[in-house]
Order: structure tokens, then C-alpha cells, then sequence
């Protein structure tokens, strides 16, 4: 043994040794120091002294447990996975068991490469994620039968509001009638559109609609095919009336009977939405999930979300990017489709992988085998003198027992079967890819039936299908969907399509505003704990004690943090948790009978989602200007106040300010619009310049969102999932989000469902308890100081290259950095855009471009990224500087620049060689040949994929050379 061994410290004072704090953080004290050095500051606290202003920094510390161990985080979240009981779910209600391959849990939900991606607004480093997302598109456009699909939404629940607000957009002359829905849609599904109709004002008409279309006029419907309790009415009689009057039939549908059931676009729907949970993504709960939306022809400009469409590369290949962007939330603000930014990449991608995988034939023996289950089920129970109510079913057999539904469910359970209690006389039953015959026969035995003949009952029980209804056209033909059925062959796609991808496990992902830090492997383990990721949203509580014990102490370590009395987990997104706390603040003064205050005041810098979130609750949006210093300009907001002194409902404002400073108003502007009977709603997404040092809850806030995907180290996915917890003030408690299948504490009035399950994407808040409990308050502290120090480093280093656009107190910026390219545009004719592509060359991810000014990029290197990497970061930008000097000097034309002509493709550097520059400067500008990052094509055109939009899997003839 060595002498070091054998020193004589005790135990407790080697248990602190390399913290988990240390792992996160980037750089360490030698190298805080030199970056310390270079400010002119000798300590974190002094650099944070001069940085966050006096009046709203916090004299003590945060009130957390002591920061504990990778391990003893593991052991605390097993003991709480322990106190969950997932059973076997037969519950149905939108939510299935299903089985992930393996080979897609590992190597795709559960592998960096795809989880730590940002959403591909770089399309030429994104082009893996944006295949399986176009294969999402053409497996949801084929099953809904319609010719466009978006690339995921939120929810169901969501997906169907946002089919709502659609119908009102594109049948212009029926915009103000009533909308019909079908209440043999989901409870929760109902719940959404409710939440969202109440709050634009929206008149909703409920009805039974397998009977019929009540009388009146429309702007559309929204139809159950099939129904909640099973249930499969034809819907095309509705769908032809609802036409007759003019307008749009919605039908809500699941994508597994689809494989097996008409397609709805054949029967003449509008628009099709649903969840495709069951296509291989765990029940977690009750999310996160991709839900979906397809459009007939001619509504693809009024779909929300995000559209993958196929356009060219400058090579001349076809080459996958985002289409129609100019719809979306941070172009059109308050006139955008919807707020949507955030949605659910991975679990798009991961459902996406699961038809490739089984392909059409496969898929439709797993849909047949789940409903031969419920099949056999029926006929066993009507054999033995139960009731069954419906005839034609997919996978969810309704039984009708009198007095006797609490009986049956309680003795399922003891089986370790969850079933649905409907009502006190029935019982829903819903089959699923997981059903044995021995859950079949379990069944059988909670209602009193035993030694039923299993065999006898599967050879008479008849399909229960009906035949008017049966598909009969072919569906995923492409030949994605027929070629990677061996698993050798699947691990071969996946890869090949991750290795297209450049994400947090290549390097750096500088984005301002959206803080991609690390994604630390012991907070994303516990994710595909099967404790929790096979928990069905609506067990009985007592059945996920552990999950609600989790939830509840995260809701209470936020607001800790953040200073409010009270949380809300329930918001799937960020741009859901704006939605959920503008509701809170409308419910508020309506409470008071301020019903006439609806103007939301919003600085002209801020994120476009919370506009677009505004104008959903319901809210009249007026824009506040900036001053020249990029700070909310005081005077026109005292202006705007006077002038909306009746009808002012609340500010949105970003702090620190989406410029990246910490304004000094804050406090001010706090005062100013709660004098004018305003509520302040921050927008907490740029919390990591906040955590530990200041409260948004203590300096003036009312309400705030914050984005547990970034602060909180849930990863991007590509583009989502995300958690949006909204954050409240005491006054704002009864007005937080409620559920119709979960009560919610007593205090709360509730503004109904914000999201399609109670606690939103439940599945996934373990990531953010590891990384608080990882932390603890000093952690905590320390990674926003040390986030604070790096955006400086780079605004010391890079200011003489590039000005910083704006900055505060002693020339500091708080996070993030805002570096302006236009003197350097306008001289030398290179572009933001070229200055983003050639980072690609020089292995980096683009920073944040155009947001929030124009022509400017934004950068966001967060406390996890070393020294090391900052510096190469750094180095990259003053190369590309004199690269664009020597444009300038007229050394080289702009179009004949390695900038212009950035990314490098091997494919160009193989081929002939004409260009002006050699190619090492073009593809090595680095000097670095073994790590070197392919682009998988070169530089897309934007404008050719609008122009000629494609938003299925383009033929494999397609890409023949
Ligand atoms: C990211 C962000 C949002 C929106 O969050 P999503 O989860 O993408 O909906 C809102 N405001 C700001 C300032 C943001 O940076």
C-alpha cells in the first residue's frame, strides 16, 4: 500500500471528496481562477456582487437537504420506485402497456446521442433525428389516412385543442360558432378543450355524437373513433353533416386499431389526432408522449408544431429541415398557429423506431393479438352471464355489472390487475401488446368467473370488428417501414441515423436561452425504471405512492428556488406552463370581479411563445418597447399602464431580460404594474442566472414558468420532451391546474387541465429531483455563478471580434451573451447563417441565431462546459473572424468563401476540387483531421422546401446519386 492510502483522515471527511457538484460544473477552481483572472475579479462571489444588482440578490441560502451522492441518489429513488405498484394496467383511457424493443430503449431512449440533441434548427447536423421524424410524419399521415402530419404535440388532450383553434382558423365564416364535441372522447381529452375553449372564449357544445349531430351551427367537431369506453360508432354520417354545415370534422383516434380500422381519412375526416403512446413508449405515468395531428390537403399552413419537409442541399440531395417555420410562435408572435415550441422529439422518434421495426405486418399481429385478447375476454365473460354492452370493440370491452363495479376492480387488484371503474354498475377492461392468456383468465376471476375453458372460449369467441369498418387499404409501404426487421439491421438504422447528429456527447451546444447543460447519466437512469415507466396514470394513488411522494417534494424544492407558496408540475412544456400561469392570473381577477382586465403587456424582446401563450388565455397583447440599452423601456410602460389603467391583466418579462443582463428596473417595473392592478408573470426560463442568488418569487414576481429542461437537466430529446412547471404566488393557489381523474388538494378552485395527465410528463421529474438532490443549495448556487463566469469569459474574450450587444452593471452580462455580426454583415457581406454553418466545420453547434435581435448569435456556455472547450469555442469564432476579414479586405469573394459555401461534406472534399481555398482550410479549419464531425449533407435551401413543400418520406429513387 501506498503511503497516501494509509493517511490518517476519518471517513467523514473523505465522504465530500469529488462531490457530484464537481462532475457538473465544468471548469474547475484553477480554472474558475484563471477565467476569474481574466475579469478582474478574485472570487465567484465578488464576480456575482458586481453582477446581479443589490436590490434583488438573496442574503441567505437556499433551504434544501444536503447534497448527497451519485449512489445515495440512486438508493433514495429506488426506495421510492419501491413504494409504486404499476401491476398490470388494463385501465385503458388513452394509455397503454406496450413493449420497447430493447434495442430502441437502449440505443435510442436511452442513448446521448439522441437524448442530449437540441430541436434541428441546424438541419445539416440534424438530419438523423429529422429521417425518423419524417418517418413519424408518413407513419401518422398513412394510419390517419391524410396526406400531412406534423413531426409530435404535446398530447391528445392537447393536440384536440389545438385541432379546435385550427377549425376556427381555416373555416374563417363559421369562426365564431359553437365547436361539437364528442363526450365518447377521452375524460382528459374533454378536460384540454374545455381548459382552452373557456379561455378564448370559444362556445362548446358536448353531445353524444354516436348518435348523431345535435342541431345548430358549427365551425367543426371532434369525434370519438373509437370511444372511451370502446365503443367503435361509424363516424362518416357525422363527419358528411358536420361538412354540410360548413364545417371541419376532427376525429380523435388511436393508432393501433388504425392498423385494423378504416382509416379515418377515408371516411372523410379533416384532421386526426391522438397519442401514439402504445407505439413502444412507456406509460410513464402519463407522459411524456408524442401526441399527433394529421391534416387533409390544404390545411398544412394552419398545423401547429413543427414540420419536417424535404428540400435540397446545395450538393443536390435531398436534405430533411424544418418547412413553414414563418407559421410558427417566434416568427409570428401573436399571430402564430399556436404557442407550441417544445414538443416530444424523442418520443416521436422512439414511436417512429417501433413501426420501422415491426413494419406494417408486424404492427397489425400486434394489434390483432390485442384484440383477439379483448375478444376472448368478452365472450368468456358473456359465456359465464356477464354483460357485455358493446358489439363491435377494438380492445376495451365494457361490462356491465350492477352494484357490483367496486367489487370487481378491488378484486382485480388484488390480482395485480388495474381495471377501470366507470361507474358503479361497469367495468372497462382494455387489452394491450403486453396481455397474456393468464391476464385473460385473472380477469375472468375478479368478476367470479373460474375454471373457464380458455381454448373452448378462444375457438367461439367471434372478432369483434365490424366488417363495414375494416381497413382494407395497404399501409406503410414505404420501404423504411419493410427493411430493418432484424435486430442487427434495426441496431444498424438506429445508429447510422444517430451518427448523422451532432448533440452534447460530440461537444458544445453554445444556445442562448435554452441553457443545454449536462444531462448527468444518474438522474436520466432511474427514466426506464419499469416502477416507474410502467406506471398507468389513473391507479389508485395509494399504487404510486412513490411517484407522488417524488412530485410532491419537487413542487416544493421549486419553490424554494424560486420563492412562490405553490407549483404545478401539470404543464408538459414551457410554452404550457405561460398557458397554465396567464389562466391563473385571468381566473384571479375574474375572481374579483375584474372580468374587463384582458391586456397583457409584453416587451418587444421577448420569446415569441409568450405572445402566442396570450392570446390563448384569452389575453389582448401590447407590445412595451426597449430602450436603446435593450432594458424594458419605464416610460412607455408607465404610459401603457395609464393608458390601460381598466383593463391591464399582467406583464410578461424575462428575467434576466432575454438581452442576457440583469436589469436594474425590475423592481421598478414590479411596482409599477401591480400600482396599476396588473399581476407580473417572469418568464423563469433563463433561471440558471437566477438559481440560489435571487427569486423571482421575492422580487416581484406573481407567477412565473420555469423550463425543467433546461434549468433542470432534462434534456432537449431533439426537441422535447420538456417540463413547463408553473410557479405561483399565495394569492394565485386556487387558480394553479386541475385534473378530472386526479383530485387535486382542497385549496385549489383550479383552471381545469392544462395537460392531458395530472402530472404531466411525470415520467421524466425524476431527472430533475437527482439533479437537486445531487446539488443541494450550494450546488446549486455554484453552477449558476459558474454559468455566470463562462457567458463573461466568452464576452471578454470575444468582444474585441465581435461587440456585445448589451450588458449591465461594470460591462457584465449575466449567462448569456449576445454577439452582433451586423457591422462585420454589412462590411463584409457574410451572414449570421454563414457564420453558424462554418462553426459546423470547425465541430460545433451553432449558437442561438436572430433571437432576439436579428442578424446577432447568442451564446449560452452554462456551468457544464470546461475551460477547454469554452476555449475552443472562443478560438473557432476569432478564426471564422479573420475568415470574414479576409472577405472584407476582398481577398476572396463571399460566394467563393469557405464561410458561404460552409458545411463541408466528405462528399465535396472527394470530389473534384475547384474552389478558392484548399481543403484542409475548408474541412480541417481546426487543424484537427481524427475527430473530425461529418455533416451528413451540405448547406440546405430553405426557401426550395417551401416553395415545393414534402412532408413524407421522400422515395429511395430519390436519392440515387
Ligand atoms: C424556451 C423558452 C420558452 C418556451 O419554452 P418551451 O418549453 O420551448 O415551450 C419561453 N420563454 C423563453 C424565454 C424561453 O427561452
Amino acid at each position: 500500500m501506498s503511503e497516501q492510502t494509509t493517511s490518517l483522515s476519518s471517513l467523514s471527511d473523505l465522504a465530500g471528496v469529488a462531490p457530484f457538484s464537481s462532475r457538473h460544473i465544468g471548469p474547475d477552481a484553477a480554472e474558475q481562477a484563471q477565467m476569474l483572472d481574466l475579469l478582474g475579479y478574485d472570487s465567484l462571489s465578488a464576480l456575482m456582487a458586481a453582477a446581479v444588482p443589490k436590490g434583488i440578490r438573496l442574503g441567505d441560502t437556499l433551504s434544501l437537504l444536503p447534497a448527497m451522492s451519485e449512489p445515495e441518489v440512486t438508493g433514495a429513488l429506488r426506495e421510492l420506485a419501491d413504494q409504486n405498484n404499476p401491476g398490470v394496467a388494463m385501465i385503458g383511457l388513452g394509455y397503454h402497456p406496450t413493449v420497447t424493443p430493447a434495442v430502441i430503449r437502449r440505443n435510442v431512449l436511452e442513448d446521448p446521442r439522441w437524448y442530449t440533441a437540441y430541436t434541428p434548427y441546424q438541419p445539416e447536423i440534424s438530419q438523423g433525428r429529422l429521417e425518423a421524424l419524417i418517418n413519424f410524419q408518413t407513419m401518422v399521415a398513412d394510419l390517419a389516412g391524410l396526406p400531412t402530419a406534423n413531426a409530435s404535440l404535446l398530447d391528445e388532450g392537447t393536440a384536440a385543442a389545438e385541432a379546435m383553434t385550427l377549425t376556427r382558423r381555416a373555416v374563417r365564416a363559421n369562426a365564431d360558432k359553437p365547436f361539437v364535441v364528442d363526450t365518447g372522447c377521452l375524460p382528459q381529452t374533454l378536460a384540454v378543450v374545455r381548459t382552452r375553449a373557456e379561455a378564448m372564449g370559444i362556445p362548446l357544445v358536448e353531445a353524444d355524437l354516436s348518435t348523431g349531430l345535435p342541431e345548430g351551427d358549427l365551425c367543426g367537431a371532434l369525434i370519438a373513433y373509437p370511444r372511451h369506453d370502446g365503443a367503435i360508432a361509424d363516424p362518416t354520417e357525422v363527419i358528411a353533416a358536420v361538412h354540410e354545415r360548413g364545417g371541419l370534422a376532427v376525429v380523435t383516434t388511436d393508432p393501433l386499431a388504425l392498423t385494423l380500422l378504416a382509416s379515418p381519412g377515408s371516411l372523410g375526416a379533416d384532421v386526426v389526432v391522438g397519442s401514439s403512446q402504445r407505439f413502444g413508449v412507456p406509460m410513464f405515468y402519463g407522459g411524456p408522449h408524442a401526441g399527433f395531428m394529421a391534416v387533409k390537403a390544404g390545411l398544412e399552413r394552419h398545423l401547429p408544431g413543427r414540420l419536417v419537409g424535404v428540400s435540397v442541399d446545395a450538393e443536390g440531395r435531398p436534405a430533411y429541415r424544418l418547412a413553414l417555420q414563418t407559421r410558427e410562435q417566434h416568427i409570428r408572435r401573436d399571430r402564430a398557429t399556436s404557442n407550441i415550441c417544445t414538443a416530444q422529439v424523442l418520443l416521436a422518434v422512439v414511436a417512429s423506431m417501433y413501426a420501422v421495426y415491426h413494419g406494417p405486418e408486424g404492427l397489425r399481429q400486434i394489434a390483432y393479438r390485442v384484440h383477439r385478447s379483448a375478444a376472448v375476454l368478452a365472450e368468456g365473460l358473456r359465456q359465464h352471464g356477464i354483460e357485455v354492452v358493446h358489439d363491435t370493440f377494438f380492445d376495451t370491452v365494457l361490462a356491465r355489472v350492477p352494484a357490483r363495479a367496486d367489487e370487481v376492480v378491488a378484486s382485480a387488484r388484488e390480482a395485480g390487475i388495474h381495471l377501470r371503474r366507470v361507474d358503479a354498475d361497469h367495468v372497462g377492461i382494455s387489452t394491450s401488446e403486453v396481455t397474456t392468456p393468464a391476464h385473460v383468465e385473472a380477469v375472468w376471476g375478479a368478476f367470479g368467473i373460474d375454471g373457464a375453458d380458455l381454448p373452448a372460449i378462444d375457438r367461439a369467441a367471434p372478432d369483434a370488428l365490424s366488417a363495414a369498418l375494416r381497413r382494407d387499404d395497404d399501409v406503410l409501404t414505404h420501404e423504411v417501414f419493410n427493411t430493418h426487421h432484424s435486430e442487427t439491421e434495426m441496431l444498424r438504422y438506429v445508429t447510422r441515423l444517430g451518427d448523422r447528429d451532432y448533440a452534447l456527447d460530440r461537444g458544445m451546444i453554445p444556445l442562448g436561452s435554452c441553457t443545454m447543460k449536462l444531462n448527468a447519466t444518474t438522474e436520466m437512469e432511474p427514466v426506464s425504471w419499469p416502477q416507474f415507466a410502467d406506471l398507468h396514470p389513473f391507479v389508485p394513488a395509494e399504487d404510486a405512492r412513490g411517484t407522488l411522494q417524488l412530485v410532491k417534494q419537487l413542487e416544493s424544492w421549486l419553490a424554494e428556488v424560486t420563492g412562490y407558496a405553490a407549483v404545478s408540475v401539470q404543464p408538459n412544456a414551457g410554452s404550457q406552463g405561460e398557458l397554465a400561469g396567464l389562466l391563473a392570473i385571468r381566473g384571479y381577477h375574474r375572481s374579483r370581479g375584474d372580468v374587463h382586465r384582458d391586456v397583457c403587456l409584453i416587451p418587444s424582446s421577448a420569446h415569441g411563445t409568450n405572445a402566442a401563450s396570450a392570446v390563448m388565455a384569452g389575453m389582448r397583447v401590447v407590445v412595451v418597447k426597449a430602450a436603446d440599452d435593450g432594458e424594458v423601456d419605464l416610460d412607455d410602460l408607465r404610459k401603457q399602464c395609464a393608458e390601460h389603467a381598466d383593463d391591464l391583466a399582467a406583464i410578461m418579462v424575462t428575467y434576466p431580460s432575454t438581452h442576457g443582463v440583469y436589469e436594474h428596473g425590475i423592481s421598478e417595473l414590479c411596482d409599477v404594474i401591480h400600482a396599476a392592478g396588473g399581476q407580473v408573470y417572469v418568464d423563469g426560463a433563463n433561471l440558471n442566472a437566477l438559481l440560489g442568488h435571487a427569486k423571482p418569487g421575492e422580487f416581484g414576481g406573481d407567477v412565473s414558468h420555469l423550463n425543467l429542461h433546461k434549468t433542470f437537466c432534462i434534456p432537449h430529446g431533439g426537441g422535447g420532451p420538456g417540463v413547463g412547471p408553473v410557479a405561483v404566488a399565495e394569492h394565485l393557489r386556487p387558480f394553479l391546474p386541475s385534473h378530472p381523474l386526479a383530485p387535486l388538494p382542497e385549496d385549489r378552485e383550479g383552471i381545469g387541465a392544462i395537460s392531458a395527465a395530472p402530472h404531466g410528463s411525470a415520467g421524466i421529474l425524476q431527472i430533475s429531483w437527482a439533479y437537486v438532490a445531487l446539488m443541494g443549495a450550494q450546488g446549486l448556487t455554484d453552477a449558476t455563478s459558474v454559468a455566470v463566469l463562462s457567458a463573461n469569459y466568452v464576452a471578454q474574450r470575444l468582444r474585441g471580434y465581435y461587440p456585445i450587444l448589451y450588458a449591465g452593471d461594470h460591462g457584465l452580462v449575466a449567462h448569456e451573451c449576445i454577439l452582433d455580426v451586423r457591422p462585420l454583415t454589412k462590411a463584409s457581406g457574410v451572414t449570421v447563417d454563414d457564420v453558424a454553418k462554418r462553426l459546423i466545420d470547425y465541430g460545433f453547434h451553432a449558437p442561438t441565431m436572430s433571437f432576439p435581435v436579428a442578424g446577432t448569435l447568442m451564446v449560452e456556455p452554462t456551468e457544464s462546459e470546461s475551460l477547454t472547450e469554452i476555449d475552443r469555442f472562443c478560438d473557432a469564432m476569432i478564426a471564422i473572424h479573420a475568415e470574414i476579414e479576409a472577405v472584407q479586405r476582398g481577398d476572396v469573394a463571399v460566394e467563393d468563401s469557405a464561410l458561404r459555401r460552409a458545411p463541408h461534406t466528405l462528399k465535396a472534399l472527394a470530389g473534384e476540387w475547384d474552389r478558392a481555398y484548399d481543403r484542409d482550410a475548408g474541412a480541417f479549419p481546426s487543424g484537427s483531421h481524427v475527430d473530425k464531425y461529418w455533416p451528413a449533407v451540405a448547406r440546405i435551401d430553405q426557401a426550395y422546401g417551401d416553395r415545393n413543400l414534402a412532408c413524407a418520406c421522400p422515395p429511395p429513387e430519390a436519392f440515387a446519386e
